[in-house]
């Protein structure tokens, strides 16, 4: 049965990372708001205009923006596939939003993984971020820095902070991060679906508590 998955977690908690390994371990698609956002924002193209600034600022973009842009991915994947979203839902209405789509396309997510993580080590995390700009392989310049500073491993594309990982940046986002998101954790604990995760380990094992929780939920539930 493909599994369906609600990724949520504070910037700099490793969501992006672990919703791509989960995702490719899986067989899901990875549908990352982030990810389409600032693909759309680096070609420059209609909504990449529209919401450069609200990102860069570390603001979230309007909701209708959003929900374009998930109603059309959910239903290039038709209602067989199974996915992980990253990023979506961000705010409770967003969330509502989620539910009323899938609901018209016959399916419901499975679990909503809650990754926490303590507020200091995010803020370390996320100043120390760097992107490929060619590939978007992400680097960390004390945990997991590249071979040749400022470079890619992968692909020898230039490194970059994103804008919105400077300090002023991170602050803001934190902060829409506990007055918004965190809304959604009683929307998904009212309907048994909320799963916490210790975010504070290892990629790897983070990546085995988050599938031994699901596992456990899937055997609870027989999904
Ligand atoms: P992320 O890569 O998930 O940290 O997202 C980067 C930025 O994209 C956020 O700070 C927001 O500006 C925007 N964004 C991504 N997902 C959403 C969403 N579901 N609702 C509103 N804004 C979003």
């Amino acid at each position: 049965m493909a599994l369906r998955l609600v990724l949520m977690g504070p910037p700099g908690s490793g969501k992006g990372t672990q919703a791509k390994i989960l995702a490719e371990r899986e067989g899901l698609a990875h549908l990352s708001t982030g990810d389409i956002l600032r693909g759309a924002m680096a070609s420059g193209s209609e909504l990449g205009l529209k919401v450069k600034e609200v990102v860069e600022a570390g603001q979230l973009v309007s909701d209708d923006v959003l929900y374009g842009v998930i109603e059309e991915s959910l239903k290039k994947l038709g209602p067989k596939m199974g996915f992980i979203l990253d990023g979506f839902p961000r705010n409770l209405r967003q969330a509502e939003f989620l539910e009323a789509i899938l609901e018209k396309l016959g399916i419901g997510i499975d679990a909503a993984v809650l990754l926490d993580f303590p507020e200091e080590s995010l803020i370390k995390r996320l100043s120390g971020r760097r992107v490929c700009s060619r590939c978007a392989k992400e680097y960390h310049i004390d945990f997991l820095p590249p071979k040749i500073e400022g470079r890619c491993d992968r692909c020898g594309g230039e490194l970059y902070r994103r804008e919105d990982d400077e300090p002023e940046k991170i602050a803001t986002r934190l902060r829409v991060y506990n007055d918004v998101t965190l809304q959604m954790v009683d929307f998904y604990r009212d309907r048994s679906l909320l799963i916490r995760v210790d975010a504070d380990g290892s990629i790897q094992d983070v990546v085995q508590r988050v599938l031994d929780s699901i596992g456990n939920r899937a055997k609870e539930k027989r999904l």
